[in-house]
């Protein structure tokens, strides 16, 4: 069965897309760590990102750098954080996390954002792609 992301990146469940090239796609997280806490995802279907073949995981990293220096350009923060867990979803994605602190890159806290605000970083994150 098609991933969550799979169905994203067709376009079957909605998304606030960032951007996407030839073999990857970038939306904002539904329940972020932060404002800008967008999603770096493969289209081909892989669970675990050291299963990536060379090419696609560096291909990953490139595609994450571009979205990230956008996100550096759109929200305030000291830098953007990286992580990749995958617990919940089997399907490889890069976070991509605004940070000030370490304690920004915990899944514990949560921010609650409206959909005009889903809106308005989405459209100025890729005001900078
Ligand atoms: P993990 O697999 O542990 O790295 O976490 C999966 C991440 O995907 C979580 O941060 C979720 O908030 C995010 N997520 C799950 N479903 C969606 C969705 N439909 N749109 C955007 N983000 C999602």
């Amino acid at each position: 069965m098609a991933s969550i992301f799979t169905k994203i990146i067709s376009g079957e469940i909605p998304s606030f897309k960032i951007y996407e090239d030839e073999n990857y796609f970038a939306f904002l997280d539904i329940n972020p760590n932060a404002l800008g806490h967008t999603l770096c995802v493969p289209k081909k279907e892989v669970d675990q990102v050291f299963d990536l073949d060379d090419d696609a995981l560096s291909g990953l990293m490139i595609f994450s750098k571009k979205v990230a220096h956008a996100i550096k350009k759109a929200v305030v923060c000291k830098r953007v954080g990286i992580s990749v867990i995958g617990l919940e979803v089997p399907h490889v994605h890069v976070h991509l996390i605004p940070i000030n602190t370490m304690g920004d890159m915990s899944f514990d806290s949560k921010i609650q954002l409206t959909k005009d605000q889903f809106v308005e970083i989405m459209n100025k994150i890729k005001s900078y792609i």
